[in-house]
């Protein structure tokens, strides 16, 4: 049996990689196949970005996986105070596992993330540069936190941006 949605009854996808991982890239939310399969960031999306992580130099075993919304996003068909409700708890177990003692950065990827995530204006200003914003304030010191677009733009306007972004996380990675 999957875990459903408390709030609205839809099906939750699980996140993958390891829980106890230094770094954690957070999805907006789970496409068809993520559904499908139960998991985050598989299927046709998750083998570009595996083949990115690797092209990067960052390997599966420091990664966590997740998406910003638990299952498919809800735009329009509930009532906003429905969407708001299911995301709640969302974003509260998000923030928990950003709090966890081993993690030490993390990559919003997608422009839902900095919506909900943060109060910067637009995802494109802070591309790949570590934010800083109060809305994260609750993070522990130390832990840090950059942003991309969706890797999904790959399939669309080439993987260039994607590629760039990771290359700057890996960057980052090996400051600490
Ligand atoms: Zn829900």
């Amino acid at each position: 049996m999957r875990e459903v949605c408390a709030k609205c009854g839809h099906v939750l996808v699980k996140d993958r990689g390891y829980p106890d991982a230094h770094y954690i890239l957070v999805g907006e939310f789970p496409g068809q196949e993520e559904i499908y399969k139960g998991a985050v960031m598989v299927g046709e999306m998750g083998k570009m970005l595996s083949t990115e992580l690797s092209r990067a130099c960052i390997s599966p075993l420091q990664l966590r996986l997740t998406n910003l919304w638990q299952h498919a996003p809800t735009f329009g068909k509930l009532n906003k105070s429905v969407e708001t409700e299911c995301l709640k708890p969302m974003i509260s177990s998000l923030y928990e596992k950003f709090q966890a003692e081993q993690v030490k950065g993390v990559m919003l990827m997608g422009s839902d993330c900095i919506r909900w995530l943060t109060d910067l204006d637009s995802l494109e200003d802070w591309s790949s540069l570590d934010i800083t914003t109060h809305m994260l304030a609750p993070l522990p010191a130390g832990v840090w936190v950059m942003c991309m677009a969706n890797p999904a733009i790959a399939f669309h306007g080439g993987v260039g941006e994607t590629r760039l972004a990771l290359q700057r996380f890996k960057e980052r990675m090996d400051q600490e």
